[in-house]
């Protein structure tokens, strides 16, 4: 597909962006420009444009701001030391988009249609990938209804768009163990959206996400809907477990948590560790027995925006407790910089899933 340009006639200069890549924090500054592909029942995708980021004109009857009916993916792209740009596993963040367009009944977005268009906005903004170690440019590809429509139904319309901006630590606490908050709300039951990338998911995050916060800790932990029992995962990232005798285990993708990009690549790279990896329902008081009797030694999050994070204490209206040494562990740290090595292209990429863009 041909994708018409429009330049930004006043894009921040060198020195303003410098200054915002020097302090990036996370997903308050954007790139000059956004991707949009328009997509209606009759012709499919079409008026693919790379043009000035500027706020986009809804009808206020739009299906998106009614029903929510709306799917987005998050990746990064790295500055490798020769100065190129590289995506982690796009292919994965394509497919997944369109495993959440099936849920929320919306069309697919061809995989190299995804790519293209990521690729067209790092063409214009590749100056706004920050360098720094720990630093990246966030990309946002995001779908919604734009049909204006009023009855529930799948909309007509939509509109595909990729945005970006350049990104730091995830937790502004620059912490090097998070604080989770069991909470009491669930975020997915079975049969629900939990495995799909949707706005709506998040919505419902918000609440338990701030009481966390307001308990002074990191981020919200869920357990399962049905008996509030299995530790399923954070509000954005998964979740794995490691024991004294080798054998790491993360929650099963059952479809009420979010199959992460960074869960499937940490499987695979702890497996050639020699680490026996089982996907496997783990539950919160077995959680706490084994962080007690020192059974378990490290647990983790990880996530494309908080990449692998130690956790060190968990905290519930039962009280709490803490992991390992309530530090980062030895597992933790190593499987961490192998996977930055890779997205950052210090070490062979074996496994293909690195793209020069
Ligand atoms: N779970 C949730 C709810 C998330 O929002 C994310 C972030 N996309 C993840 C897990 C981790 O997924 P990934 O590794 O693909 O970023």
């Amino acid at each position: 597909m041909q994708f018409e340009h429009i330049p930004h006639p006043s894009p921040l200069s060198d020195a303003e962006r410098e200054a915002i890549l020097a302090n990036p924090g996370f997903g308050t500054n954007f790139t000059d420009h956004m991707v949009t592909i328009e997509w209606t029942d009759e012709a499919g995708w079409h008026d693919a444009r790379v043009e000035p980021r500027a706020p986009i004109q809804l009808d206020p009857a739009a299906a998106v701001l009614h029903y929510a009916q709306e799917i987005f993916e998050g990746l990064k792209a790295y500055r490798h030391g020769d100065g190129s740009i590289a995506l982690f596993r796009p292919d994965q963040n394509a497919r997944r988009l369109n495993a959440s367009a099936d849920r929320l009944a919306m069309p697919h977005v061809p995989e190299d249609l995804f790519i293209e268009a990521i690729r067209q906005l790092i063409a214009v903004d590749g100056a706004w990938v920050p360098s720094a170690e720990g630093s990246s440019l966030y990309l946002r590809p995001f779908m919604i209804a734009t049909e204006a429509f009023l009855g529930v139904r799948p909309a007509k319309r939509y509109k595909f768009m990729v945005i970006a901006g350049p990104a730091g630590n995830y937790f502004k606490s620059g912490a090097p163990a998070v604080s989770l908050w069991i909470s009491d709300y669930t975020r997915a039951a079975p049969g629900g959206t939990g495995a799909a990338k949707c706005g709506g998911n998040y919505a419902a995050s918000l609440v338990p996400t701030r009481e966390a916060f307001s308990r002074g800790h990191d981020q919200v932990l869920f357990l399962d809907a049905v008996e509030h029992k299995w530790v399923e995962e954070l509000g954005g990232m998964n979740v794995f477990f490691a024991f004294d005798d080798g054998r790491v285990i993360t929650p099963p993708l059952t479809g009420t948590i979010l199959p992460g990009i960074t869960r499937d690549s940490l499987i695979q790279l702890l497996r050639e560790e020699g680490l026996e990896v089982s996907e496997e329902a783990y539950s919160i008081d077995q959680w706490r027995a084994d962080a007690e009797s020192g059974k378990l030694v490290e647990s983790f999050a990880c996530g494309t925006a908080a990449v692998v994070t130690p956790i060190g204490k968990v905290a519930g209206h039962d009280g709490e407790f803490t992991i390992g040494s309530g530090g980062p562990g030895q597992l933790t740290s190593k499987v961490r910089e192998r996977l930055v090595a890779i997205q950052r292209g210090t070490t062979a990429d074996t496994h293909g899933w690195v793209l020069t863009v």
